[in-house]
């Protein structure tokens, strides 16, 4: 289930935390109510690149961290230096491919809202959002993965025909 704030959920989060809305912040804001994926920085930057020319990079990244300083949105890291952001509010567990580093929601249904009374019952500790991420790889690669060995495979079966005649 990949619930979404609106722009204004966004918007009212920058003025809370003492931003001044400019248009290019609003960009951003506007972006990530309607994205439905988990978009990257430069994902981010280069989809308003072509509706909103005159928005930096350093604006869009900076309204990003400010967002996620916020708690408006989650990132996410992949690898040494991947970086997505999760807009979905609800608690849901990612899976994440180390292969082509996409990460989906998951749409089954899984009981993490449980998951904060009991947290909160023996830490006190006050959740307001919570990701799982299950890190491995997608349908898609494992097939590409099993493609490859198959094609290794076959190219050293055609390299080394001595192999067949020695035994
Ligand atoms: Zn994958
Ligand atoms: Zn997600």
């Amino acid at each position: 289930m990949h619930t979404m704030h609106t722009i204004h959920d966004y918007l009212n989060a920058l003025k809370n935390g003492g931003y001044r809305i400019t248009d290019q912040r609003r960009a951003v804001c506007d972006f990530l109510a309607h994205t439905p994926t988990h978009p990257t920085p430069s994902d981010v930057y280069w989809a308003l690149s072509l509706t909103h020319p005159e928005t930096s990079r350093a604006t869009v990244y900076n309204t990003l961290n400010a967002l996620r300083d916020l708690g408006a949105i989650v990132e996410i890291s992949v690898g040494s230096d991947h970086t997505h952001y999760d807009t979905n509010p609800e608690p849901h567990v990612n899976l994440v491919c180390l292969r082509c580093e996409q990460v989906v929601d998951y749409d089954g249904d899984v009981p993490l809202a449980a998951l904060y009374e009991t947290v909160r019952a023996h830490t006190g500790f006050q959740a307001v959002s919570a990701q799982v991420q299950m890190v491995g790889f997608c349908a898609e690669c494992q097939a590409r993965r099993r493609d490859e060995i198959r094609r290794q495979l076959q190219a050293s079966a055609i390299t080394s025909p001595r192999e067949e005649t020695n035994q």
